[in-house]
């Protein structure tokens, strides 16, 4: 029988405040997964420390509460051990791009094959609203004694600097384009990354669903808003990497990286990148241990007749002082 909508539900109490953003995210993985008909079996959500960490209780797959920005270690872990899982990862803009920053590029390098989304509210929510690290400069919302005095990251620019194979932002109250950039990025050969605009209306009182919506920006000549979100696609813009030479692949890293500017006024989403010309890691490994893929880790016995049957004496008698 086909999955329906309501078996990636769980019953799991959801304290996440009233109107945050986080709950388009989770509607929307839910419905790429049902979409996807991705067996529950057969896929796991991973996250993070945050808000957004409670992500993997309310999503009706294997989920894997992890550590303080460790979240992809674990993700690659798992997938690297039984490639044939569909791996979601989810994690807070603190979580990935402040604490969990060296995993963030490390595991760009390594291109597994998975999907990475960060819920980006620009705040830490969980303990009150710190400014994170993609707070702009000098903003000062509502907890902040002061205005922030840190640079921004930029998590599109990251990404792309760090080697992810597919990059694309979404916006946590477009839950339509989020489930078609959710199910793209799953079905990406390699590692993807979608940074998510999830407004926090408890903490963040500046980039809210009306700043989003454009309802401070009223144009003098229609009297009406201008809406500061957009779609790449609705422009003509091309993010696939179709040929793999040298200059395509500049052209396009070039062009994404232009765009993963755009801010204030106008905010691009969609898909920025893609490139699947890119061997992801666990075709790496294949290719130094051929029997990998069909004998990956998870797939091999390790106790007969109830006892384990791999011998670490030698390795622990190596180890005596
Ligand atoms: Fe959502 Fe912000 Fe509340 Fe956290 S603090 S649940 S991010 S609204």
């Amino acid at each position: 029988m086909e999955p329906k909508l309501s078996d990636y539900k769980t019953e799991v109490h959801n304290d996440w405040c009233p109107g945050c953003g986080d709950f388009g995210i989770v509607n929307a993985i839910q419905m790429a997964l049902t979409e996807m008909k991705v067996p529950r079996h057969k896929a796991a959500i991973f996250s993070g420390i945050g808000c957004s960490g409670k992500t993997s209780h309310f999503i009706n797959i294997f989920g894997i509460h992890t550590l303080h920005g460790r979240v992809l270690t674990f993700a690659q872990g798992a997938k690297l051990a039984n490639p044939e899982m569909t791996i979601v990862v989810a994690g807070g803009d603190g979580d990935g791009l402040g604490i969990g920053a060296g995993h963030f590029v490390a595991a760009g390098r390594r291109n597994v094959d998975m999907a990475y989304i960060i819920f980006n509210n620009a705040v830490y929510g969980l303990t009150k609203g710190q400014a994170s690290p993609t707070l702009q400069l000098g903003l000062k919302t509502k907890s902040l004694p002061q205005p922030n005095v840190n640079q921004s990251v930029n998590p599109i620019g990251l990404a792309i600097a760090s080697g992810f194979t597919f990059v694309g932002r979404g916006y946590s109250y477009d839950v339509r384009q989020l489930k078609d950039l959710i199910i793209a990025a799953v079905k990406h050969k390699g590692l993807a990354f979608l940074d998510v605009l999830q407004p926090c209306p408890t903490y963040n009182d500046i980039n809210t669903r009306d700043w989003f919506a454009g309802l401070d920006n009223i144009d003098q000549t229609t009297r009406k808003s201008q809406p500061r979100i957009y779609k790449l696609e609705d422009t003509g813009y091309d993010p696939v990497v179709h040929y793999g030479s040298e200059e395509e692949v500049n052209e396009k890293l070039t062009q994404a990286l232009v765009k993963s500017n755009e801010w204030d006024t106008k905010i691009p989403t969609g898909i920025f990148y893609q490139n699947e010309l890119v061997a992801p890691y666990e075709q790496r490994i294949a290719d130094r241990i051929p029997n990998y893929l069909e004998n990956p880790p998870a797939a091999q016995p390790i106790s007969a007749g109830g006892k384990p049957i791999t011998d670490i004496s030698k390795i622990l008698d190596s180890l005596q002082v």
